[in-house]
């Protein structure tokens, strides 16, 4: 059969084996093939294929032939537990014609877990602590099956744990140092993610049509999700400045079409992050008055750590009746009007800032289905900001699809008008 040679290989092509029969029934997500592409699209390194394969012997066998034809590096990840159906190791270790041996730092380790937590270790956890002879040994800081990085003159295997909290640490802090030392790459990729709220994927790439169909190096990539896009430059380089300055170029040229729609960087920002970072910055607070979203503006504020020093707190008022009890509203105020009004969006955000003592007081109150309300389509909803000195603006919107989206958008829409409203207000 024919392979191809680790040594030869002008650029190192690599692929990706997923092993577990849940992953095949979709009871699990692939997130490790997601996470490790861009680990080695980060290196360099080029990923050509990613399969998935169930607990099958046979069948993975057959995979790993494969691959060897087509790939240098192949990554195997999943099926390295204690269980009958964890085969990636011991069918790996057979097709290389080595033994599975103890790796004596690895079998310390599981006495140790097995004492510590007054546990019975059966015959089949001694499984973990092996690792293919003539392999390299990758310990689990965060688990104990043991990954191995197995170099033959033709090929490199990685043998990776299936649970993503063991395999991202194991190929960040082991494999992934073993990499750069054996196969160092003069190019590297330098990435730079854009986010954009308020505008659609469609309209994003329509104004940036010439930019996306010219890209060469940088390149530009889309990628929509719910209520936003991001856009991730990249640049293959082997020169770090000069690819800096290509994508700061770039960037520019971006920025200057719909830098409105920006609103920060990074792959793990997002626009709730943003809006605390910026409260943060000038030492200001935040409450809200939820009707529809229930808490979920408060959820959201909750998910980033340190928020305790811009949100003291704030209120789920989804009745009328708590609207006027729990935000001293007057009843007769909110039956004239209505709880999806302009009039009660305002009284709900001021009386909210009021009484929490905060800078900014915001309030979400509408329709989010599925039937109407007060003669209101499904879908509507209005948002108030309170700020200042008794000083409030207010939106009404008109969000689309089910339940959970309307919801979701009504979410995002508040911190984008309290984003734009800190800005103001330097
Ligand atoms: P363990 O020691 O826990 O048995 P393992 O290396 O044998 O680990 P598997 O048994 O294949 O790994 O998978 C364990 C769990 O890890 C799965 O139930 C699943 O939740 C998660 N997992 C496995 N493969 C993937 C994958 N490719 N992407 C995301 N999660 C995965």
């Amino acid at each position: 059969m024919q392979t191809v040679k680790v040594k030869e290989a002008i650029k190192m092509k690599s692929e990706i084996i997923a092993v577990g029969t849940e992953l095949l029934l979709g009871q699990v997500v692939n997130t490790n093939a997601t996470f490790l592409s861009e680990q080695l699209a980060d290196l360099g390194i080029d990923v050509y294929y990613q399969t998935v394969v169930g607990d099958n012997p046979t069948r993975l066998e057959e995979l790993i032939q494969l691959a060897e034809t087509r790939s240098e590096l192949i990554i195997l990840c999943g099926g390295l537990g204690p269980t009958e159906d964890d085969l990636t190791k011991e069918v790996t270790a057979k097709h290389l014609g080595r033994e599975l041996i103890q790796n004596t730092e690895g079998y310390k380790k599981l006495l140790t877990f097995f004492e510590t937590t007054k546990r019975k270790m059966t015959e089949n956890n001694l499984q973990q602590s092996q690792i293919i002879e003539g392999g390299i040994p990758l310990p689990n800081r965060t688990g104990l099956a043991l990954g191995t990085f197995f170099q033959t003159e033709d090929h490199v295997y990685i043998l990776l744990p299936g649970p993503p909290s063991e395999l991202k640490p194991m190929f960040i802090e082991q494999a992934r140092p073993l990499l750069e030392e054996k196969f160092p790459s003069e190019e590297k990729l330098i990435s730079k993610v854009l986010r954009f709220y308020g505008i659609g994927e469609s309209r994003l790439v329509t104004e940036l049509k010439d930019l996306i169909e010219t890209q060469i190096n940088p390149t530009i990539a889309p990628y929509a999700k719910p209520n936003e896009v991001t856009l991730r430059l990249t640049v293959k380089t082997k020169d770090a400045h000069a690819g800096n300055q290509a994508l700061l170029a770039l960037e520019e040229r971006i920025q200057e079409r719909v830098g409105e729609y920006f609103y920060g960087y990074g792959d793990d920002n997002s626009l709730p992050k943003v809006v605390v970072d910026l409260l943060k910055e000038r030492n200001q607070t935040i409450t809200a008055a939820e009707s529809l979203t229930a808490g979920a503006f408060q959820a959201a504020l909750g998910d980033i750590p340190g928020v305790s020093a811009v949100f003291p707190g704030g209120f789920t008022t989804y009745s009328l009746e708590t609207k006027a009890n729990f935000l001293t509203i007057d009843r007769h105020f909110l039956e004239k009007y209505g709880t999806v009004s302009q009039e009660c969006a305002e009284q709900m955000a001021l009386q909210a800032r009021k009484l929490a003592g905060t800078d900014y007081g915001i309030s979400f109150t509408g329709v989010a289905g599925p039937d109407e309300l007060e003669g209101q389509p499904v879908g509507t909803v209005w948002i108030a900001l309170a700020y200042g000195d008794e000083a409030v603006i207010s939106q009404k919107y008109r969000f689309t699809r089910d339940r959970a989206a309307i919801r979701h958008s009504a979410v995002m829409q508040g911190f984008d008008l309290l984003r734009r409203q800190v800005l103001r207000k330097k």
